[in-house]
């Protein structure tokens, strides 16, 4: 144990333990190692930078992408005595010389900046003979086209890092796991063998809930009806829904307030820090809401669409119970918010290969939604956290459901498709499987097959609903194919549906996952 972090943790801070990873991470870095620290949103990233900063010489360059991120966290360290102050885009050319001066005359002992200002030649003038001792990166993932939030300012990190006399250590800090992101922000940020940490994930006064809904609107009412005066956040997948969802609630008197990228700048200002004053309770926003926002008292966030990744999901419902407290997530999931997100990425993202990496992540997203064992632990064994029990928190835990045996169902599923020959999408396969009629059925004569209406009781929705949890349960395989209108799924058969053909693997669901998806 590092006496000095401690004792800088209790005296400036006022809190008495670190939480899990910060100490590791702060004693990799005042022993002057490069580090790659992925902790999830809310864990404590900024003491891990902050400490070293104040216990190693010179100064510590913070590297944010976020203006207002930026204030607060200088406004927060100033109330501590710490000399701390930011460069970005909102200084008058004033501010900024008074600044450059106070670097020169080593004012400051942190100093955030926002990449695009890396690039400022006064300050890269002044900056690069000071004695730098650590550069920390935040939101390092922005480095990176494979996170969801690439920004090109990031990419000149390296060089600014070239353009100093002497290398700092450099410590690069996410809350997004995946092995690609991982691996573009140590090569692309140029750490040296970092140590690196993934700590933390898991939120367990997080309680996690998917809820497969067609009536979503009544369920948003009466959620909201049950939960008066907290302070609550909907994310919807785009604007328009975000606008619908806002003018619904403003009609119902009820305290909301909005924000996507198609406001202004003021207005979106403005309506976050209401949200943030407690001054309205809820917020409808976009994926565009939330990155950096250090509200304590979030006490729920609801989904009102499904989210393109279990990145996205995780930060997004990261932002509630920062203080602790016991705190609902709830995704609201409807088949069609899949075709929304594909959609968004087929007409977002043009490069090829990373929309076909944008649909995988899409479909780790649907496999979680429809799987029937712990939320939160499959979503820890998605960043790296192995070994963990069931959570009992989450509504797969809390579901008590009888197990029931769709192994015949689940056959004719599978021999119908291995009798189409060849690979179809869900439709056309439900198609088959209900006996319709239509013409692209009888025209490739699957009405002659003899899975052709096999599986007419059930609704075209509900057996599209039980295919997604085959597929999700790994008993089909789905493959993203890119077509000249952008991507379609098809669904090919696997070794574990030859084992269920062959009676040799049983299909068992929770009962409760089944009724609701038939
Ligand atoms: P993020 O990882 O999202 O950047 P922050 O660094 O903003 O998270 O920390 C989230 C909240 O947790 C802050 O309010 C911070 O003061 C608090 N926090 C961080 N470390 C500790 C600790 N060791 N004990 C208690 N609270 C802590």
């Amino acid at each position: 144990m590092n006496k000095n972090a401690l004792e800088i943790l209790s005296k400036y801070y006022g809190y008495s333990s670190f939480r899990n990873g910060q100490e590791d991470i702060i004693n990799s870095i005042i022993s002057n190692n490069d580090v790659l620290a992925i902790m999830p949103t809310g864990g404590g990233k900024s003491i891990c930078y902050q400490i070293p900063a104040l216990v190693l010489d010179g100064v510590t360059l913070v590297i944010s992408p976020l203006i207002s991120l930026m204030k607060d966290q200088v406004d927060t360290l100033t109330s501590m005595n710490i000399e701390a102050v930011y460069i970005n885009s909102s200084l008058g050319t004033r501010e900024f010389n008074e600044i450059l001066e106070g670097i020169e005359n080593d004012k400051y002992k942190i100093i955030y900046v926002a990449p695009e200002r890396l690039e400022s030649f006064e300050f890269i003038n002044i900056i690069r003979n000071k004695n730098i001792s650590q550069l920390a990166i935040d939101e390092a993932h922005c480095v990176s086209q494979w996170g969801h939030d690439f920004r090109l300012s990031y990419r000149k990190i390296s060089l600014f890092i070239d353009s100093l006399y002497k290398r700092p250590i450099i410590t690069a800090f996410t809350a997004t796991a995946s092995n690609e992101v991982r691996k573009d922000i140590i090569k692309l940020l140029e750490l040296n063998n970092p140590d690196t940490y993934i700590t933390g994930f898991d939120r367990e006064n997080l309680s996690i809930n998917i809820v497969k809904s067609s009536g979503k609107n009544r369920y948003l009412l009466d959620y909201i009806e049950n939960h008066k005066n907290e302070s609550g956040i909907i994310y919807a997948a785009t604007r328009k829904e975000v606008e619908n969802i806002y003018q619904g609630l403003i009609k119902r008197n009820i305290s909301v307030s909005r924000y996507h990228a198609g406001l202004s700048q003021e207005e979106r200002k403005i309506n976050q820090e209401e949200f943030i004053k407690d001054n309205i309770d809820i917020m409808v926003a976009t994926n565009a809401f939330g990155m950096g926002i250090d509200k304590p008292n979030i006490r729920w966030v609801i989904h009102y669409n499904m989210p393109q990744s279990i990145e996205n999901y995780y930060q997004e419902i990261g932002r509630a119970g920062r203080d602790g407290e016991k705190s609902e997530c709830i995704l609201l999931f409807a088949p069609g918010d899949l075709h929304i997100q594909k959609y968004l990425i087929d007409i977002g993202v043009e490069n090829p290969q990373r929309k076909l990496f944008q649909h995988k992540k899409l479909q780790q997203m649907v496999d979680l939604v429809y799987s029937n064992s712990c939320y939160r632990k499959s979503i820890l064994t998605y960043f790296g956290e192995e070994g963990k029990d069931d959570c009992n928190n989450c509504s797969n835990c809390l579901n008590e459901g009888e197990v029931v045996d769709k192994t015949l169902d689940a056959q004719k599923v599978i021999s119908c498709i291995a009798r189409m020959k060849r690979s179809f999408g869900t439709t056309m396969i439900v198609d088959v499987l209900r006996g319709s009629k239509n013409k692209k059925v009888i025209g490739l004569r699957f009405n002659e097959l003899t899975t052709y209406g096999i599986m007419k009781d059930y609704s075209s929705e509900g057996l599209k609903n039980f295919i997604n949890t085959l597929v999700s349960h790994g008993y089909l395989e789905l493959v993203e194919n890119l077509g000249a209108r952008g991507s379609f799924p098809t669904i090919k058969l696997n070794e574990q549906s030859t084992k269920v053909i062959k009676g040799e693997s049983k299909v068992e669901f929770k009962e409760a996952i089944v009724s609701k998806a038939i």
